[in-house]
Order: structure tokens, then C-alpha cells, then sequence
């Protein structure tokens, strides 16, 4: 038999039932979620799919992660709600693909952990169950694990095992239904670096793979949550001002703004927690030990050279931080050093060289969040 799968907690407990009903029949996990969006979290619930499954002797599979033909098959569905026309397609999608990978495997029989959620129509289920008998000859095994304390018996196996849970079902027009209310809908945001951001799917990922280390290795661990201050930059933007001599050079017979100069952009980059209220133009009142403090907003510039010696690093120019930028850690560590609190919110902002004079422009969240933290004993 083959089980689609959609996450830990359905698949734990849903598959620990099947295999007392099944007792002589090979169970073969077949994760298959092209829904989930982004795919760091299709990531992270297959990793934790798969190590309930290595717990429970069950053999896994991860499906492609084929999200374009996803998308066509719910396109003009966008707006559905939750239990509508969209989920039932995304449903055919996924027990389709699961009785194409039976056939494949000469099995002859499917059923689909997303039974056990409370979230989802078994009736919807259920009726996707026939027309799969009748286009490809194989059966869809549907039992109810959620009856008789199935529902109360499934929290406590997830609990018990510190399964990863999803606040979300998995789509990305799922997510905006169910997120909408919140400050900062994070699974929609990716930084362009690529850094790990705190309280991230990808922070979380890098937690539950360490955590599958700590258990391979045989160590005790548990994972906690924790309140904190949360940051995220939306949009920022620097400019410098070129002088008026220069313009006139590079472009004879074009004015700047008055003929004083022109603004361009500036090669920069934002540290985390750099917070601005509105944008702000001014000149930098003083430069000590390659830091110049600018004359509005608490804005701090610091040159490249001051940035590699506090952090250790060897960035040839701040294009080169984008690229590859330090951690979270080093960039609060960096903040420490050089302002005088540690609850520093001063927009810091780190360029080649610096300039005279500024224009800033930072859209940024700080808000209260919860992360999960690894402690191993
Ligand atoms: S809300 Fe869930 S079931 Fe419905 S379409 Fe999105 S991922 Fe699929």
C-alpha cells in the first residue's frame, strides 16, 4: 500500500494505525506536497515526515516538488476558501500522483494521511478515493483514525516526538487567507542574501535538521519556544550626494537640483534592526575611526575597512557583504560594539567609503515574535 503523506503530525499517528491494521502488508510513505509554499517548507515538513517514518520501520519517498503544475491545476481557484474548490483540486492533484507512483510500484491499493486532519472534508476525500478506482483500477483505503479519541491520541504521539507544526496548511493563497492579519506574513518574505533570518522556516529548518543529528548521535535535546524582538528590512535605499563640480564635468549643460549636485545611488548595506521613522536627508557631522555620524535620525555610517576589523572579516567592498553576509549573531554582535546600548534600534548602514552628504530611506518591522530554540542536554 502506498500512504500519501502531507506532514508529521497527520503521517505519525495515522501511520502507526494503519500498521496495526496491516500488520503483513508493506507500507511505503509516499511524500507528495507540490503545494507548499515556499519550498524551505516543503523542506522541513518532508524532513520531519521522514523521521517519523524511519521511528515508525516505514519506508519513505519524497515526491517532486512539481509546484508549476500545482499552480496550473488551481489556476482562476485562487481566492477558493479553505475546503472549497481550490482544496478538492489540490487534493485530486496530490491522490493522483499517489495512484501514478502505485501503478509505478505495482502496488495496488492508497490512502492519504490528510484523513486525519480536522482541517479537511473527508467527504472531499472521499470522493476523489472513487474517481481514483475508476480511472486507475486502484483502491483508496479511507478509515476514520480520528474517532473514538483518535484526534486527542494523534496530539500527544506529536507532542510526545516534538514533531514540527505548521501554523498553515501549505498553500500560498491558503497562507494569505490565513495570515492576513498579521503584521508580517514571513513565509511570503525571502531576503536576497539568502541570510537566515530569526524565527525563519529556514532558521527552523537548520533546528530540525541539528535535531535529527542529536538523535542520530543518541543525545537528549528538547526544543523550546521563546519571545523576542523580531526584525525585518522591507525596503531600503541610500543615496549620496554627487557635488556639483562633478556633475558638471560628467554632463555639461545639465543642471541638479538647483545646480548644486545630483543623487545617486550608494553601494550599501543595511544592518538588522536598523529601524527609520521616515526618510531623512542630511549631511555626516563628524567621521571618528571610520564611523561618521550623520546629523538626523541617529544614523550611523561605517566603512568597510571598520566593519572587516570588528567582525574579522575580509569583504573586498559591501557589494561583496550582499553576497555573503554574516550571520544575524555577527551583525547584533557589531551593533554592540559600537553604540553605547544594547537595545540599539539606530539605523547602521555600512558603505565603502564615507560621504558627505545622505539621503535614507528604510521600511522596516520590529515586532514581538516567538522562535523555537534547540537545547541539547
Ligand atoms: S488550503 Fe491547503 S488543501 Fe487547500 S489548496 Fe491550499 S494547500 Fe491545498
Amino acid at each position: 500500500m502506498i500512504a500519501h503523506l502531507c506532514c508529521s503530525v497527520d503521517a505519525g499517528y495515522f501511520l502507526k494505525k494503519l500498521k496495526e491494521d496491516f500488520p503483513d502488508e508493506k507500507i511505503t510513505g509516499f511524500f507528495y506536497d507540490p503545494n507548499i509554499h515556499p519550498y524551505s517548507e516543503f523542506k522541513l515538513r518532508s524532513l520531519d515526515t521522514e523521521r517519523i517514518c524511519r521511528k515508525l520501520g516505514i519506508e519513505y519517498v519524497e515526491g517532486e516538488y512539481d509546484y508549476e503544475s500545482w499552480l496550473k491545476a488551481v489556476k482562476g481557484k485562487e481566492n477558493e476558501p479553505e475546503k472549497g474548490v481550490r482544496c478538492s483540486i489540490c487534493f485530486d492533484h496530490s491522490l493522483e500522483a499517489t495512484a501514478e507512483f502505485a501503478l509505478k510500484n505495482g502496488d495496488d491499493k492508497i490512502t492519504t494521511s490528510l484523513l486525519m486532519s480536522p482541517m479537511k472534508s473527508q467527504e472531499q476525500l472521499n470522493s476523489i478515493g472513487k474517481v481514483i478506482k475508476r480511472k486507475y483500477g486502484i483502491d483508496f483505503y479511507a478509515p476514520d483514525y480520528r474517532k473514538k479519541g483518535g484526534t486527542q491520541a494523534q496530539q500527544i504521539y506529536a507532542k510526545e516526538t516534538q514533531m514540527y507544526r505548521q501554523d498553515y496548511c501549505g498553500c500560498i493563497y491558503g497562507i494569505w487567507q490565513q495570515k492576513q492579519d498579521q503584521e508580517i506574513i514571513d513565509e511570503l518574505l525571502s531576503p536576497v542574501t539568502r541570510q537566515i533570518l530569526p524565527a525563519s522556516i529556514e532558521e527552523r529548518l537548520e533546528i530540525y535538521k541539528k535535531r535529527l543529528e542529536y538523535e542520530d548521535e543518541g543525545s537528549e535535546y528538547k526544543i523550546i519556544k521563546e519571545n523576542f524582538l523580531n526584525y525585518r528590512l522591507l525596503r531600503g535605499s541610500v543615496k549620496f550626494k554627487v557635488k556639483s563640480e562633478k556633475c558638471k564635468t560628467e554632463n555639461p549643460g545639465q543642471t541638479f537640483g538647483g545646480a548644486k549636485g545630483k543623487w545617486e545611488i550608494e553601494d550599501s548595506y543595511i544592518l538588522f534592526y536598523s529601524y527609520l521613522q521616515r526618510p531623512a536627508r542630511g549631511r555626516i557631522d563628524f567621521v571618528k575611526d571610520g564611523i561618521g555620524y550623520f546629523n538626523r535620525m541617529q544614523i550611523i555610517f561605517v566603512e568597510i575597512t571598520k566593519f572587516n576589523e570588528i567582525l574579522n572579516k575580509k569583504y573586498q567592498n559591501v557589494k561583496e557583504i550582499t553576497k555573503s553576509p554574516p550571520s544575524i549573531e555577527e551583525e547584533v554582535e557589531f551593533r554592540e560594539k559600537i553604540t553605547n546600548t544594547k537595545y540599539s534600534l539606530s539605523p547602521i548602514i555600512i558603505v565603502d567609503e564615507i560621504k558627505e552628504k545622505y539621503e535614507v530611506d528604510i521600511e522596516a518591522k520590529v515586532y514581538p515574535d516567538i522562535r523555537e530554540i534547540l537545547i541539547k542536554f
